[in-house]
């Protein structure tokens, strides 16, 4: 099946420095729509009609996040834009900053308008300082064109931290204090940003909104299925011939994107939604990409017949200790101790009980941690654990018996 391209359309197409160029593509013809001749409370329903869900990871249905927002009554609300792109492997919402800052600006501009917000903020990934000059042009020349009205649209860098993603963190950082998660409830529509109800939406959930003011929700709800609306956008990488970014219609099949576009070989297992993503061994292509069955971030990592599966993991989970923000005590202590379990067996030291040990903490990690890191973390060794259990089992056997041979030997 080939590309659909809603959130991607005029990527590569217009000149992402010369509004002009955007305009000729009914560049904020939505924007005047909704000025013109919708309510907020119109602008709300078209988007919870069109079944947008958020395409950051959690998938909470868009619309209704605004309306909460909204229900409060608040005289000031924020909008954030989530560009804080730090999933392993994920590279499609700099894409879409580097190829079509407008149409961000756009949704943003919508979503403020809904809500009645005078404050929004684009949360830059800190390794995308190199797009500040772009986005900031493009917030310029909205405002000189007279889109913005009353509204302030300021860039905050992030500093680095992969935790800053995590909306809860996102807003302590914003406010200038550590990147860590709160406790919640509340919850930000309702009590976000300085206390004040605040929407943070991803940079693709935005770029969905103008495209649904212009052609209805209800033709958005058309495409894909039901509680999967729309598109996805994904970045894919690894061992496939045409890595890059594709849009694809939500229920496609992993194949499609992976053998179809990326053109992936001899494929032994793919990662989709990043380092915590769900694993999906090559004999289950067929999965759909769909928030129920794997979707995440829309990171996808292709691993060949080449690759170690449980070394793979061992770095996963290196990599998410050495981000674990160190809050609370299951996602800190058990990051680390899954990565001293997952080095001894991958280095043939590995003991009987350490499968047990690793499920254990996965399930403790999974029910107790304080965000979504901890929450998910377990996710890459469960998948591996059931799909390429006999790959641990062998190591294990094989370093039992080596140390067996060692013992009768000395
Ligand atoms: Fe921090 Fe991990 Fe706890 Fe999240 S789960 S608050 S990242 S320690």
């Amino acid at each position: 099946m080939p590309e659909k391209r809603i959130v991607l359309k005029n990527c590569g197409v217009i000149d992402p420095d010369d509004i002009s160029s955007h305009l000729d593509k009914d560049g904020f013809k939505a924007l005047e729509k909704v000025r013109k001749k919708m309510t907020a409370q119109e602008v709300i329903e078209e988007v919870i009609g069109s079944g947008l869900r958020g395409r950051g990871g959690a998938g909470f249905p868009c619309g209704l996040k605004w309306e909460l927002a909204k229900k409060t009554g608040s005289d000031q609300k924020f909008i954030i834009c989530n560009a804080d792109e730090g999933e392993v492997g994920a590279f499609k919402d700099r894409y879409i900053l580097e190829k079509d800052p407008f149409t961000l600006i756009e949704g943003i501009a919508i979503a403020s308008y809904a809500l009645g917000a005078r404050q929004a903020y684009i949360y830059l990934r800190q390794e995308y300082h190199y797009l500040l000059d772009r986005i900031g042009n493009a917030i310029t020349q909205a405002a000189e064109h007279g889109f913005l009205d009353l509204l302030k649209i300021d860039i905050i860098e992030g500093a680095g931290a992969y935790i800053c993603g995590e909306e809860s963190a996102l807003m302590e950082s914003v406010e200038g204090k550590r990147g860590e998660p709160r406790y919640r409830p509340p919850f930000p529509p309702k009590r976000g940003l300085f206390g004040k109800p605040t929407i943070i939406n991803n940079v693709e959930t935005l770029m969905n909104i103008p495209q649904i003011i212009l052609n209805g929700g209800d033709w958005f709800n058309g495409i894909g299925k039901k509680g999967n609306s729309g598109t996805k956008v994904f970045s894919v990488s690894g061992d496939i011939e045409s890595p890059g970014v594709y849009e694809l219609i939500l229920g496609s099949e992993l194949r499609e994107l992976v053998v179809d576009l990326a053109r992936g070989n001899e494929i032994q297992a793919v990662q989709v939604g990043g380092a915590s993503g769900k694993l999906i061994p090559g004999n289950m292509l067929k999965t759909p990409l769909a928030y129920e069955t794997a979707l995440g971030s829309g990171a996808v990592t292709v691993f060949d017949q080449s690759r170690d599966i449980v070394g793979m993991v061992y770095q996963t989970l290196r990599f998410l200790a050495e981000e674990s923000c160190g809050k609370c005590t299951p996602c800190r202590d058990g990051t680390r101790v899954m990565v001293e379990t997952l080095e001894r067996i991958a280095n043939g030291e590995g003991v009987a009980e350490d499968i047990d040990v690793l499920e254990a903490l996965s399930e403790m990690m999974r029910l107790s941690s304080l965000c979504g890191l901890g929450q998910s973390a377990p996710v890459p060794v469960l998948d591996s654990l059931k799909y390429f259990g006999s790959e641990y089992e062998t190591r294990i056997s094989q370093s039992i018996f080596l140390r067996s041979l060692r013992g009768i030997r000395g």
